[in-house]
């Protein structure tokens, strides 16, 4: 079975600070594969809620390195290597998350069985998934990546924070997409707001579009009601993440 599940639907600085959603990413399993995708705040205390045992995972996968996607990945690898006991799981991250100023432990490092650092447009395996990472994201000084998972019969789709750009709209070819749509309205922050979702989902036409990470605004807004919207405006199907939502595809 194919499943994502959300052990967060928030993101940026005042849902990572106060917690109002859960700020933890996602575990996607796709074909065998399980993993963790930006283990924000709360990763390792919400995947027990969800029943999702971290020593089952083979990997933990960053965007990039800003907290509300990676604050939690240390404590995920001391979980899913039982602390270093099996040496196990993959980590693919940026290379500033690995050597400017590292996000990731370097005295956990030796727990994995390999550590990966991202480049663009690139191919990568994790377990038997091969997943490509997209161009660089706009998103300010962090280098950030999207990416593409090549299940048997299914791409999924994630975009993580970033300006609109129209290079999105032809990297993105995804049957299930995932968006990062922390802004209600267009600003200079470099994050798509739903305008932006629109026109991706327009573009893209995925199966499914799964809207996450929301900012306070969203929250306020009410994130299924812009799940509605856009499904009118689009004609296609679009869900609202929550917190532990589980998406079957
Ligand atoms: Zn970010």
């Amino acid at each position: 079975m194919n499943r994502i599940t959300f052990l967060g639907s928030g993101g940026a600085r005042v849902m990572l600070s106060t917690q109002v959603l859960a700020t933890g990413g996602m575990i996607i399993s796709l074909d065998d594969t399980h993993f963790s995708l930006d283990p924000g705040p709360g990763a390792l205390v919400n995947i027990f809620k969800y029943n999702i045992n971290p020593t089952d995972l083979h990997g933990i996968i960053i965007s990039h390195r800003h907290l509300d996607h990676s604050a939690d990945v240390n404590v995920m690898i001391e979980a899913m290597t039982k602390s270093g006991l099996v040496k196990s799981g993959q980590v693919f991250a940026p290379s500033d998350a690995l050597d400017t100023d590292p996000v990731i432990l370097r005295y956990l490092r030796k727990y994995l069985k390999e550590i990966t650092c991202l480049l663009p447009l690139s191919n990568y395996v994790i377990n038997n998934l091969p997943f490509t990472t997209s161009m660089p994201h706009h998103h300010g000084n962090e280098e950030t990546y999207g990416f593409l998972f090549h299940g048997r019969n299914t791409v999924l789709g994630y975009i993580p924070d970033t300006a609109f750009f129209p290079g999105l709209l032809d990297f993105y070819k995804a049957d299930v997409l995932v968006v990062s749509m922390l802004r209600l309205e267009k600003s200079n922050v470099l994050h798509l707001s739903v305008n932006d979702v629109e026109v991706i989902i327009k573009s893209v036409r995925p199966r499914i579009t799964i809207l996450t990470h929301f900012g306070f605004q969203i929250y306020q807004k009410g994130p299924e009601k812009i799940a509605d919207y856009l499904e009118e405006k689009t004609g296609l199907k679009v869900i609202a993440a929550a917190d532990g939502l589980e998406v079957d595809f």
